[in-house]
């Protein structure tokens, strides 16, 4: 649909206009930022520019032995035909015993979860279902750059709910109250993309309370709980009571924490009645996921073996964020940035840099330094830019040198 992103810059700004001819359905849609970014480093790199990704929100590692092997075995053995829709027993079962796990033995009711080509395509399936013209939708903001899409897709309208600065940007539901008060749907990411910021179980219950008394669907984007630097997974709405979920959708995935991102295996944990829907609008769509690739995630759900590469991975994710952390605090003390307690992302602002914004710090950068980062703008503040440390030690430490003397440059 379009060809190659000339600059970081172009990509934020530049937006599809509604083209004669195209249908209304279209009307707020932007390429995805972070998407465009990582192809525009891609491209650079090809052209034999020395470039470091740090825009691209994907894992570096290879997948772990145990699901892959079990991919190539599907095809080997057959598994090569369409799947059911809503999925294979064998990894919805996974999954369900999986959840379970994490929650403390919770019961997680395999015919609730419905997988998909990945969780983007879970969150629009969910989206689609539940939402349409005159509905509003809640995102605390930053946030992710497809959300707003993804509700604009369904006709509905998302609204932006600005988190507190002083609270790793989260919001409360005095934000959710004052910005949203008659919300139909409320997508909430935790651990978020893009700040790294971990909801409390406090928090999250806090939140549960809010929508269920006030009838609004909580979408949970639980896509990075394993990446968590806390003691065990990061706190979860399934910690919550079946009471309090009557009304909420969890999502989830081995993109992250399994490193399967090109494996397209997403998934959803729904109300039995919603993911009956969601099931029969992928019929029509997809007509279900990748079968082998539903093999795979199986093994990675559900082989305990795996367990040990997650841990391997995110103790190395663990390090590199002690690396940037611990930088910034010493080469550029004085610069804001939210804690990253989960996820691989960091969030720092950039507005103390001369003043300018996300997006001239970003062009910038790349330009003269071959770094690519990607510009708050994407997810609705320019006055950030994401560093994703989801690359080597190496790389990683190459890349601060640059950023942090880029930086000092602009303060002088
Ligand atoms: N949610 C969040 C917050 C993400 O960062 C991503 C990253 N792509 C996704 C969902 C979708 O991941 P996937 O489709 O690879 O499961
Ligand atoms: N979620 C990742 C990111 O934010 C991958 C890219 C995407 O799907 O948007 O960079």
């Amino acid at each position: 649909m379009r060809g190659c992103v000339a600059s970081p810059r172009q990509a934020i700004l530049s937006r599809m206009s509604p083209q004669p001819g195209l249908s209304p359905n279209l009307q707020h849609l932007e390429t995805s930022a972070t998407i465009a970014i990582s192809q525009e480093a891609k491209r650079r790199k090809a052209a034999g520019e020395d470039v470091i990704d740090l825009g691209a929100g994907e894992p570096d590692f290879a997948t772990p032995s145990i699901p892959a092997d079990a991919g190539v075995r599907a095809i080997r053995e057959g598994k090569t035909h369409y799947p059911a829709n809503e999925g294979i027993l064998e990894l919805r079962a996974a999954a369900a015993k999986h959840l379970s796990l994490l929650s403390g033995g919770r019961p997680v009711n395999a015919d609730n979860i419905v997988v998909s080509n990945g969780s983007k395509q879970s969150l629009f399936n969910v989206c689609f279902a539940l939402f349409g013209p005159g509905d509003v939708v809640a995102i605390p903001a930053p946030a992710w750059v497809s959300y707003p899409q993804i509700v604009h897709l369904s006709r509905a309208r998302p609204v932006l709910v600005p988190g507190e600065p002083e609270w790793s940007l989260k919001v409360s539901v005095r934000d959710l109250d004052r910005v949203v008060p008659g919300a139909r749907g409320l997508i909430l990411c935790s651990p978020c993309n893009p700040t790294g910021a971990v909801y409390t179980h406090a928090e999250i219950k806090a939140i549960a309370q809010w929508a269920r008394d006030r009838k609004v669907w909580v979408i949970a984007d639980e896509i990075y709980r394993r990446i968590h630097y806390g003691t065990g997974p990061a706190p979860s709405f399934l910690d919550l009571p079946d009471e309090m979920l009557e009304r909420v959708v969890v999502i989830y995935g081995v993109s992250k924490a399994y490193a399967m991102t090109g494996w397209r295996i997403g998934l959803a944990l729904a109300p039995g009645a919603l993911a009956k829907a969601m099931a029969a609008l992928q019929s029509h769509t997809t007509t279900g996921a990748n079968h082998p690739a539903q093999v795979a995630a199986a093994a990675a759900l559900g082989d305990d073996r795996v367990e040990q590469d997650v841990s391997r991975m995110v103790a190395e994710f663990r390090k590199r964020r002690d690396v940037v952390v611990g930088r910034f605090r010493q080469e550029l003390p004085g610069v804001e940035f939210v804690e990253p307690l989960g996820a691989f992302y960091f969030f720092f602002r950039v507005n103390s840099f001369g003043g300018i914004g996300g997006a001239e710090f970003c062009t910038r950068l790349i330009t003269t330094t071959g770094v690519a980062l990607v510009p708050g703008a994407a997810f609705g503040d320019d006055r950030y830019v994401r560093l994703s440390y989801a690359a080597s030690l190496d790389n990683l430490q190459k890349a601060l040198d640059r950023i942090i003397g880029f930086a000092k440059k602009l303060s002088d």
